[in-house]
C-alpha cells in the first residue's frame, strides 16, 4: 500500500553520482576556461561521449525511467558542473527530441544517431525555431517550406536566430510555415541534413552567460531537401492541415485567440532542472564559503543576517527541486498538465536560480564579485533560465490561461 516514496532507487542513485562525478572532475574544473574562450568544449564533449553521457542511448534511458526522475536528475548534476559546457553536451537532444516527437521510425533510426555522430568524430544537433520577429510569439514565424512536387522536395527560406549549435551543426532541425494562414497549426519540422547547400550560419552572438555553448542565426537560402525529410510524412501533414483548415473555416476563418502554448509543458521540467543545477552549484559555494570566511573574530555564517539567506536559498532550491519532480512524474505517467505543472516547475526554478545566485555573489562579498569564484559566472549563467524555452512572463500567461480555462494550444 505505501507506493509513495522520495527516495531514489539504487540504479539512479548510481546514475546520479556517476554523473555527478563527471561533472565534477571533467566539466567544473573546465568551466572558467571555456566561458572566457566562448567557444564550444569539443574536447569536453568528446569525452562525455567515450564514457556513454553523449548519447542517444544514455537519455532514452533517462527518459524512460518510469518514475520521470532519470532526466531531470542528469540535468541537475551536469548543469550543476557547469551551465554553458552541459548544454554544449545536451544541446544536440533539442533537436533529437523534435525528431523524436514528430519524426517516423525510419527518420528516427536514420537520423538521431548522425546528431550525435560517434565517440571518435563527435556531431552537435541543431533545432531551429525562434526568429527575429517571431520569439515567444511563435505563430508569427515567417521561415516558408514550400513543396515542388515534381521534383518530390521542400524548399525552405528564411531566418533563424538563437539557434543553439546554429550552424556548427551536422543536422539542423527547421521549423518552417506550410500554411501561414493557420498560424502554428501550419507549421511543419524538416530535417536539413549535413552540408546542404543554401544554409549558413550567420551572426554568432557574444553572450552575457553559458558562453561555452554556440547561439547563432542560422540562414536559409532556397535550401532544397528531399520529401523524406519532412518529419512525419507527407501524408500525415495533408491529414493535419486538412484538419486544422475545417476548424478555422468553423471558428469563421479566425486563427485560435487566447490560446497559451502548451506544447512545451512535458519538456519544459528539464530546463527547471537545469536551473535547479546551477543555483545547488552557487548554494554550496556559497555555503562553504559562510562557514569558513572569518570577519570580526567569527565565521560570517554566525551571523543570522548571512544564515537566513543560506536558509531561503536552501528551501527555495528544494521546493523548486519538488516542483521539477512533480512535473516530470506527470509527463512520464500521461497526467494532464490541468495546472501547467510543467510551466509552474520552469517558472519557479529559473527565478529562483536568478536569485539564489544573486545571493551567493552577496555572502561572498567582493570574491563573489570576482571571477576568481565561480559564483560570478554561475549569475550570468542563470539568466538564460527565465528566457529560453518561453520567458518567465509566457510560463505566467500558461499558467493563468489554463486556470482560467481558455484554449490550449
Ligand atoms: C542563449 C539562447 C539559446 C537559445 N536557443 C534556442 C534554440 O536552440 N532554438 C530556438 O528555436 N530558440 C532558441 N532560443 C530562443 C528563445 O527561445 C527565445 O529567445 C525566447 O523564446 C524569447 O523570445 P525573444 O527573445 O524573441 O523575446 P520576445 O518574445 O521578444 O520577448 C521580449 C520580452 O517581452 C515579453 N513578452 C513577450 N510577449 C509577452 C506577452 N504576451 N505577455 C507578457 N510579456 C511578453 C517576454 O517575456 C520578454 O520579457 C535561445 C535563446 C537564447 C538567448
Amino acid at each position: 500500500m505505501a507506493e509513495f516514496t522520495m527516495e531514489l532507487n539504487d540504479e539512479q542513485r548510481e546514475v546520479r553520482d556517476w554523473l555527478h562525478g563527471f561533472a565534477a572532475d571533467v566539466i567544473r574544473p573546465a568551466a572558467a576556461e571555456w566561458d572566457e574562450r566562448e567557444e564550444t568544449p569539443w574536447p569536453v564533449i568528446q569525452e562525455a561521449a567515450k564514457v556513454g553521457i553523449y548519447s542517444l542511448d544514455f537519455y532514452a534511458q533517462q527518459y524512460f525511467d518510469p518514475t520521470g526522475l532519470g532526466i531531470p536528475m542528469a540535468m541537475e548534476e551536469l548543469f550543476w558542473g557547469d551551465a554553458g559546457i552541459a548544454l554544449s553536451i545536451v544541446g544536440t537532444g533539442l533537436a533529437a527530441v523534435g525528431v523524436l516527437a514528430n519524426g517516423t521510425e525510419e527518420q528516427i533510426g536514420t537520423w538521431i544517431p548522425q546528431m550525435y555522430g560517434d565517440q571518435t568524430d563527435v556531431k552537435v544537433a541543431a533545432f531551429c525555431s525562434s526568429e527575429p520577429d517571431a520569439g515567444s510569439d511563435v505563430a508569427s514565424m515567417r521561415t516558408r517550406a514550400v513543396y515542388d512536387e515534381a521534383a518530390d522536395e521542400w524548399v525552405i527560406n528564411g531566418t533563424k536566430t538563437w539557434a543553439t549549435n546554429g550552424g556548427i551543426a551536422g543536422v539542423h532541425v527547421v521549423v518552417a510555415s506550410v500554411d501561414p494562414e493557420l498560424g502554428s497549426k501550419g507549421h511543419a519540422s524538416f530535417i536539413v541534413p549535413p552540408g546542404t547547400a543554401g544554409l549558413a550560419q550567420g551572426q554568432k552572438f557574444k553572450k552575457h552567460g553559458i558562453r561555452a555553448s554556440h547561439t547563432a542565426e542560422v540562414i536559409l537560402d532556397h535550401v532544397r531537401v528531399p520529401g523524406s525529410c519532412l518529419l512525419g510524412g507527407k501524408e500525415k501533414l495533408d491529414e493535419r492541415l486538412a484538419r486544422a483548415r475545417e476548424k478555422a473555416k468553423a471558428a469563421g476563418g479566425e486563427r485560435v485567440k487566447n490560446a497559451a502554448m502548451a506544447t512545451f509543458e512535458a519538456s519544459r521540467p528539464a530546463v527547471g532542472a537545469m536551473a535547479v543545477g546551477t543555483a545547488r552549484a552557487a548554494y554550496e559555494v556559497a555555503l562553504d564559503y559562510a562557514r569558513t570566511r572569518e570577519q570580526f573574530g567569527r565565521p560570517i555564517i554566525d551571523n543570522q543576517g548571512v544564515a537566513f539567506q543560506l536558509a531561503d536559498m536552501r528551501t527555495q532550491i528544494d521546493a523548486a527541486r519538488l516542483l521539477v519532480w512533480r512535473a516530470s512524474w506527470m509527463a512520464v505517467n500521461g497526467r494532464p498538465f490541468t495546472a501547467a505543472e510543467g510551466s509552474m516547475s520552469k517558472l519557479f526554478a529559473s527565478e529562483t536560480a536568478k536569485k539564489v545566485t544573486a545571493q551567493a555573489i552577496q555572502i561572498l562579498g567582493g570574491n563573489g564579485y570576482t571571477r576568481e569564484y565561480p559564483v560570478e559566472r554561475m549569475h550570468r549563467d542563470s539568466a538564460i533560465y527565465t528566457i529560453f524555452e518561453g520567458t518567465s512572463e509566457i510560463q505566467r500567461l500558461v499558467i493563468a490561461r489554463t486556470l482560467a480555462g481558455m484554449t490550449i494550444r
